[in-house]
């Protein structure tokens, strides 16, 4: 049966933006009647942590391991958020290992890339526990109701409310609304959705609005970075070659050797019980597209493993694999956003009671989580002070 559901307030997406957008909103706003649809199972969206039905105990954050902050000296909002979640304890600064291997496989210590410059964080528990424990930080989790498994795949806007679909026929009813997710403006969500028209696009028409018609421009011209993560599952006795004792371990391949091995980074993840995971990362196009193609998926788990042993041969601190771990592969069709950022200008219109927050908007934090906090602590002050 169809449901009817009316809200003040819709928040669609559960990842990291949303989950500080709702907590910081919810503080200062504690009368309305807030709900968050997400199509995931959990919180987190792209800074999730995989809990394997079929492999009990293991805990693989799949997306983004730990975040960065490059720009927070100048930013006093991102610096004091951080502060918050520093003093709560729900982040600690990542003095992991980070190693970036050259030609031989050898390590450099030297820390330039996109996900290490500035300062490291790690959350103390899962990624997905970090935006679990951001909405229930001061009780706010039994201010929110959740919808999860719940997708989106239409929006109306009359004078009145907003009015979206789900995928099984729900209506959500709200006032104001608030999308982290750029999917329902973007134009790959005519596939995803399976719909004939970007959803904001049809509830919005063109030149009803400038802003509106400037934002889906702005989109237009922004892509998505596809990536693989290999999830392995080693075997009870694998452990390193040292005595490394800390929760993960970072190796990423400088340019020469990410062509060669196809790999991009490779995360490992020291489990509650001891066991080691490890997360192989990649964005190698050919990679990517032999693994859509494989007729035989053992095949390719193979080649993934030949790969690695490779890459870590003679390594002074890593393990060879045996062929015999277990592998789980996770597809990210949108992984992170390129190109064009969209402006901050454009997270709230005003018109249409509607705000817009996540990582694809612009900002030295552009596709990280960096990106996703900031815009929405900015998006609540925006939105507050609308909403007053
Ligand atoms: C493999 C990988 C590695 C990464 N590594 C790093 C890293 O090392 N450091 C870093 O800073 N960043 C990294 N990132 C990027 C980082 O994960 C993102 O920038 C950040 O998590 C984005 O958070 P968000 O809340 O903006 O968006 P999301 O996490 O994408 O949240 C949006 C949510 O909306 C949901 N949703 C979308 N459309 C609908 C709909 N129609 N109906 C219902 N729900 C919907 C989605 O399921 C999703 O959960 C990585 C990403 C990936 C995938």
């Amino acid at each position: 049966m169809k449901s009817n559901f009316t809200y003040d307030l819709l928040i669609i997406g559960g990842g990291i933006s949303a989950c500080v957008f709702a907590s910081k909103y919810l503080k200062s706003n504690n009368t309305k009647k807030v709900a968050l649809i997400e199509i995931g199972r959990g919180l987190g969206g792209r800074s999730s942590t995989r809990i394997s039905n079929r492999f009990k105990g293991w805990k693989l954050n799949h997306g983004a391991p730990n975040f960065n902050i490059s720009n927070s000296k100048n930013n006093l909002l991102l610096k004091s958020y951080i502060d918050e979640l520093l003093a709560n304890k729900f982040i600690k600064i990542d003095d992991s290992d980070l190693f970036f291997l050259n030609d031989d496989s050898n390590s450099e210590s030297q820390k330039k890339s996109e996900f290490s410059c500035g300062v490291n964080y790690l959350s103390l528990d899962s990624m997905s526990q970090l935006s679990q424990k951001i909405i229930e930080s001061n009780d706010l989790k039994k201010k929110i109701n959740f919808y999860f498994e719940t997708l989106i795949v239409d929006l109306k806007f009359n004078d009145k409310e907003w009015v979206l679909t789900s995928k099984n026929g729900d209506k959500f009813k709200s006032k104001y609304l608030v999308l982290s997710t750029n999917l329902l403006l973007h134009k790959r969500s005519l596939d995803i959705l399976n719909v004939n028209q970007i959803p904001l696009r049809k509830a919005i028409p063109l030149n009803c609005d400038k802003k509106i018609d400037l934002l889906l421009n702005f989109l237009e011209e922004q892509s998505f970075i596809p990536r693989l993560t290999f999830l392995i599952y080693t075997n009870e006795n694998y452990s390193y070659k040292d005595f490394y004792s800390k929760k993960q371990r970072y190796f990423y391949l400088k340019n020469n050797l990410e062509n060669k091995y196809k790999f991009e980074r490779i995360i490992f993840q020291m489990q509650d019980n001891n066991k080691l995971g490890i997360v192989v990362h990649t964005k190698n196009l050919e990679l990517i597209n032999s693994y859509i193609n494989a007729k035989d998926e053992e095949v390719f788990k193979h080649k993934i493993i030949t790969n690695f042993n490779k890459l870590f041969e003679g390594n002074s601190v890593v393990n060879k694999l045996t062929f015999d771990e277990k592998i789980s592969i996770m597809k990210w069709r949108a992984s992170q956003p390129s190109g064009i950022a969209v402006p901050l200008s454009f997270q709230l219109i005003r018109k249409y009671r509607i705000g817009f927050c996540g990582d694809w908007f612009e900002g030295e934090g552009f596709g990280r989580i960096e990106g996703s906090i900031l815009s929405a602590l900015i998006l609540e002050k925006k939105f507050s002070d609308f909403i007053k």
